[in-house]
């Protein structure tokens, strides 16, 4: 095993997070009203968000949103985090390609999720909030989240879907070590929660399920506002930290990338470390980068989902988002990368694939699992099985340029750790793992019924 390294972990915390959508060729359509039908205004969001976020939700004109020094004083804690290059695996590969990653897994609570936590409970307590509400499928934004509520004084009640709380019983204890409240979705404490569960006693919850009951406590609860860790444009905003420290740190190593990759689940992630390099594609300066979201094979949005309008969560309360889905009522396979399991692709990242500025890959289950113990055999670091898939893609491309005898630049997201998911490796070490693919008719059946917007 080899662990020398570029250790790049100098520099300055970005002053500010980047917009994209004022430098986008085809802007995202509109969010829509869930009951008037019209374009929404930031005013229709007061109710379930901070105005904060809000109003960054539909900020089209400004291209940098300066940091506030509280969120960028906590970001220090563990911001810049390291970018490394990955001669462990390219050696284990004995490819020409130059892979590196960006290890977001060195936060506290061991994943990239803390950026936007921080940043959202921030602006809340700012605006007098007292208390918030969330979901989380696998148990990384509720932990971030967590944290992010008890540094600002604020109480936390987080719905975790119902399988993550029963398989993933570390990080339920991780929200209670600090101090939220944690409920398994579907619950009683709602009305969605109780209608699901009255049709159906054994449904083991989904993130569209576990949103629709914390919008419904924000919504009826005086002085509680809603906080979401993906999707949305508020939070790929505040995920672009992560790009421009990359973009930083690519410069010191004397690279640009190539082929910049993240995995998928509602694109946090992947828009945080892609949106800054993109933006050089987008204005024509660099126009051969080529960006790959990485998703499950069980859940394929971006490769074989439906552009149109869709809601968020399974009850429709959210507004309608214009993007790649497969239907808010799809419910994906019990797969190990809980974080990923998410029916939809955000309006901004689904119009760039739209336009044809970003790629996806599917990635099978046993694919990633297979790519997440080399990169562990190789580079020391154990990711989470989210991350793992876009470890697989980089893989594949690591090899492609071995083929070609071409050394391109890699750069990809290690979004997360899996010091938390050993059981799902354990699963996989036993044989007990497989892969799931969606059939076209799954696909069919779950979109038909979407409002025909577009
Ligand atoms: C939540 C999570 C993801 C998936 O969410 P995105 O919003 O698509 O980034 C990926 N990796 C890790 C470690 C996560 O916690």
């Amino acid at each position: 095993m080899e662990f020398k390294k570029y250790l790049l972990q100098e520099g300055e915390i970005p002053q500010a997070w980047y917009n994209i959508i004022p430098d986008m060729v085809t802007k995202p359509l509109p969010l829509i009203h869930p009951v008037t039908k019209q374009p929404l205004k930031a005013e229709d969001l007061y109710p379930i968000f901070s105005k904060a976020a809000s109003q960054q939700e539909l900020n089209t004109t400004d291209r940098w949103i300066e940091i506030p020094d509280e969120v960028r004083e906590m970001y220090r804690i563990w911001r810049p985090t390291p970018l490394v290059r990955a001669t462990g695996l390219e050696k284990l590969l004995d490819t020409p390609a130059h892979i590196y990653f960006k290890n977001e897994s060195v936060s506290p609570v061991g994943s990239h999720k803390l950026n936007s936590a921080i940043a959202q409970a921030y602006y809340c307590k700012q605006e007098g909030v007292t208390n918030i509400t969330t979901e989380t499928g696998a148990g990384q934004w509720g932990a971030a989240l967590s944290l992010a509520a008890k540094h600002f004084g604020l109480e936390l009640a987080v719905y975790m879907v119902k399988i993550s709380y029963n398989q993933k019983p570390y990080r339920r204890s991780m929200m209670q070590t600090y101090g939220a409240e944690v409920i398994s979705s579907p619950s009683m404490s709602t009305k969605a929660g109780r209608k699901i569960i009255t049709d159906n006693p054994n449904y083991q919850g989904s993130l569209g399920t576990a949103i629709s009951e914390a919008v419904e406590l924000a919504i009826s609860t005086p002085n509680c506002k809603y906080v979401l860790g993906s999707v949305l444009n508020h939070v790929a905003l505040h995920q672009t930290v992560i790009g421009l420290e990359a973009e930083k740190q690519m410069e010191m190593a004397g690279e640009y990338p190539d082929v910049v990759i993240a995995c998928f689940g509602g694109g946090s992630n992947f828009s945080g470390l892609a949106f800054p390099f993109l933006r050089h594609k987008l204005n024509g300066e660099k126009p051969e980068t080529r960006f790959i979201a990485a998703e499950p094979a069980s859940c394929p949005k971006l490769t074989r989902g439906v552009f149109q309008y869709d809601f968020g969560d399974e009850a429709g309360y959210t507004p309608l988002i214009p993007m790649y889905t497969l239907g808010h009522s799809f419910q994906p396979a019990n797969i190990h990368a809980g974080g990923l399991r998410y029916h939809g692709g955000g309006a901004i990242i689904s119009q760039l694939k739209h336009d044809n500025f970003v790629d996806a890959v599917d990635i099978p289950q046993l694919d990633s699992f297979k790519a997440a113990t080399m990169f562990a055999r190789s580079e020391g670091i154990i990711p989470a099985p989210e991350s793992s898939h876009a470890i697989a893609a980089t893989i594949n491309e690591a090899l492609k340029c071995k083929i070609a005898g071409e050394s391109k630049a890699i750069l990809f997201n290690l979004s997360g750790h899996g010091l938390i998911d050993m059981s799902s490796y354990d699963r996989y070490f036993a044989n007990d793992l497989s892969n799931y693919e969606v059939t076209a008719e799954e696909i069919a059946q779950y979109t038909k019924d979407l409002e025909k917007i577009l």
